[in-house]
């Protein structure tokens, strides 16, 4: 299949369809980017990319840095503890909702929704600075050593990160947040404030497509480990809208607030793409409707 072609039909379908969204405002920072933005990558399992649009275009990958660091931990040796703290259902739930948490004793439904990403944060925090060790796995995976924290978006996030305060002190009054609170969130917004293209993006989560295993060759996570995080993805990977988001592309993707959406076809790619208007749910219109077609015209879907 020529994936190069393939892109550039589908940048002409999302272009044909129009709509776009609205972006994030929540965040002061991300309300001022552009809307018009559209890039998609595809990276294929010996680490060739095919980009189109804006693919090379840094944003904020916020959500989507929950799989790496998911995926960080579960790499520990006794990462797989961390289940011990938060579940593996969808929350039905916003993505930064209070209300669960209550009823179910400070154990967040999944790592996706922020208070179970927090839960992630707190047990990567154990071995180190968990936006520096995500840094550190992600320059190596892109091969771009230049990445680094997005400062003004980090900022404008912190100032604006009462509800992510508030869920946090709230586990860690059930003794499910272990660092200082201060700590944990500091970590969390910078992990969300990594800027990042489609490209690097996707090179990134080749590991997904591996089965477990970097782009050096090397294994990071187990095969098992690596079919969990993309069971979880297909489940809880696009806020409450999974269930639609599994109907219409029928792969595991996480998205991210700045318009990002991550898609793995396990065996064979990974794929990025990147549009900062969102639907109501927090996904990107455009973003979605290019893995539809993605998925459509290749066949390439788990199902
Ligand atoms: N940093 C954002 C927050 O905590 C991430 C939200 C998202 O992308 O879902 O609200």
């Amino acid at each position: 299949m020529d994936l190069t072609l393939l892109l550039d039909k589908i940048i002409l379908d999302v272009e044909d369809k129009g709509a776009r969204g609205t972006v994030a405002d929540y965040i002061p920072a991300l309300a001022r980017v552009d809307p018009s933005h559209f890039g998609m990558a595809i990276a294929e399992l010996d680490g060739t990319v095919h980009g189109v649009g804006d693919w090379q275009h840094p944003f904020s990958i916020q959500s989507m840095s929950k799989v790496f660091t998911l995926a960080l931990v579960l790499a520990q040796a006794d990462g797989a503890d961390v289940w011990r703290r938060v579940g593996r259902e969808p929350s039905g739930d916003p993505f930064n909702s209070l209300v669960q948490l209550e009823h179910e004793d400070g154990i967040p439904r999944n790592p996706f929704i922020n208070a179970g990403a927090l839960v992630v944060t707190d047990e990567l925090a154990r071995y180190g600075d968990a936006a520096d060790e995500l840094l550190t796995f992600l320059r190596t995976e892109s091969g771009d050593p230049g990445l680094t924290v997005d400062a003004e978006v980090a900022a404008s996030e912190a100032e604006h990160a009462d509800r992510n305060r508030a869920l946090a002190y709230f586990m860690a009054a059930y003794g499910n947040i272990r660092h200082p609170v201060p700590e944990v969130l500091d970590q969390y917004v910078r992990q969300c404030s990594i800027a990042m293209s489609c490209g690097d993006l996707a090179r990134s989560a080749l590991f997904l497509a591996r089965h477990g295993i970097r782009n050096d060759g090397s294994r990071f996570i187990g095969q098992s480990e690596a079919k969990r995080i993309n069971a979880v993805m297909l489940t809880c990977g696009t806020y409450d809208a999974a269930g639609q988001f599994a109907y219409r592309v029928g792969l595991p993707a996480k998205s991210g607030v700045g318009g990002g959406i991550l898609a793995i076809v396990p065996g064979r790619c990974a794929v990025c793409v990147w549009s900062p208007g969102l639907d109501k749910r927090g996904n990107s219109v455009a973003g979605a409707t290019a893995l539809a077609r993605f998925t459509t015209m290749t066949g390439w879907s788990i199902f």
